[in-house]
């Protein structure tokens, strides 16, 4: 295969959805969703990628990377990972600049699809038709009616795991964090699995005994007990409890991965962060080696392709906020049914393209 046409244009749109009320977890409150779209040109062909990031994104696409891929061959994925990672080296090569690499390495993987005129399942191989989602949402802020119609959407999509947030404000409303957790598994049933994202607000031993009453509620997924930062405590925490213990969301390279390998039962990883499809297969591949599934973090319509590629994959979250936004973005966004999506394997590309109505939520 040759180098393809020369990549010729990029452009960027920057879009704002707003959230119903402002959300919360245990460390962080939002009131808004922002996704940085990118448009990578050849051959008279599109690609879309695009990365849940602030607006800075988006200069840092036009600062630094749009000069780093303009000329490169569109065929060329993995060379032009490189030369953007290259370009980017005195910023900082994670964090913000990560993620602004993982849009247009996004892209990159539709155009070259759509180039060769093939669905990206085609291009990236594919290990099984279905991906299976966990609901996932259960902000801190919501009231208990509106938990239980989150509750509700999720079992009509045929959810067999359900994940709320939990280590309120800061790790400091315990008591509440357990009746939540209990509330849910009145709402799921017996028969779902229950998962909690404590967003690292716990300190290591609050984190411990919190966990022990998890394992009395049989939750399965402890995500984030204390931050992803602290491996040391990570560790402690796989070792005390009977809960998987998960991370990986900020994950933004191998070596970031490398680390938390050791200390997870299961790896989180981040196509919009992580360096798009090309770091995900990467950080997949790595926690192969270590013999542990990768659970897909957010933005469910971007993960469907790679997530079907994989052979050690559990889940993939189907995050209430991005659930949202996806149809609103673009047009093409899976639906999840039983309980799972399927990737799009008839259209060129991951074959969605940006909605006319999403012009509504565009900001720059
Ligand atoms: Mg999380």
């Amino acid at each position: 295969m040759s180098g393809g046409p020369p990549i010729d244009g990029l452009e960027t749109a920057v879009y704002r959805f707003p959230t119903p009320q402002p959300e919360a977890d245990g460390t962080l409150t939002w009131d808004a969703t922002v996704a940085v779209v990118v448009a990578l040109h050849a051959g008279e062909k599109t690609g879309l990628g695009w990365t849940y990031s602030s607006a800075a994104a988006a200069s840092v696409i036009h600062d630094k990377l749009a000069d780093a891929v303009t000329g490169c061959g569109a065929f060329d994925v993995a060379g032009g990972w490189s030369a953007m990672h290259r370009a980017c080296r005195n910023l900082g090569t994670r964090g913000l600049v990560t993620q602004a690499i993982s849009a247009v390495d996004i892209a990159w993987w539709d155009l070259e699809a759509r180039l060769l005129n093939v669905p990206l399942t085609a291009l990236m191989g594919q290990v099984r038709t279905e991906v299976p989602v966990y609901g996932s949402g259960g902000f801190t802020t919501l009231t208990d009616e509106q938990l239980a119609d989150q509750v509700a959407k999720w079992q009509s999509a045929g959810c067999a795991a359900m994940k709320i947030k939990i280590g309120e404000a800061g790790g400091t409303r315990v008591y509440r964090d357990l009746t939540r957790v209990q509330q849910l598994r009145d709402l799921a049933g017996p028969d779902v699995e229950l998962m909690v994202d404590a967003n690292g607000a716990y300190s290591t031993g609050q984190a411990r005994r919190v966990g022990t009453e998890l394992d009395q509620l049989s939750v399965a997924w402890f995500e984030e007990p204390v931050s992803s930062d602290d491996t040391a405590g990570l560790a402690n925490l796989k070792a005390a409890l009977n809960c998987d213990i998960a991370a990986g969301e900020y994950a933004a390279d191998l070596y970031e991965i490398g680390h938390l390998l050791p200390v997870v039962d299961c790896l989180q990883l981040d196509v919009t962060r992580c360096g798009g499809y090309t770091g995900w297969l990467r950080g997949a591949a790595l926690a192969q080696a270590h013999n542990l599934d990768v659970s897909a973090h957010c933005a469910p319509a971007l993960h469907a392709t790679v997530a079907a590629a994989i052979p050690n994959f559990r889940h993939l979250e189907w995050f209430t906020d991005h659930a949202r936004l996806e149809p609103l973005l673009v047009d093409g966004a899976p639906k999840p049914v039983n309980g799972a999506i399927r990737p799009n394997t008839d259209q060129p590309g991951h074959g969605m393209q940006i909605s006319d109505s999403a012009a509504e939520w565009c900001i720059g």
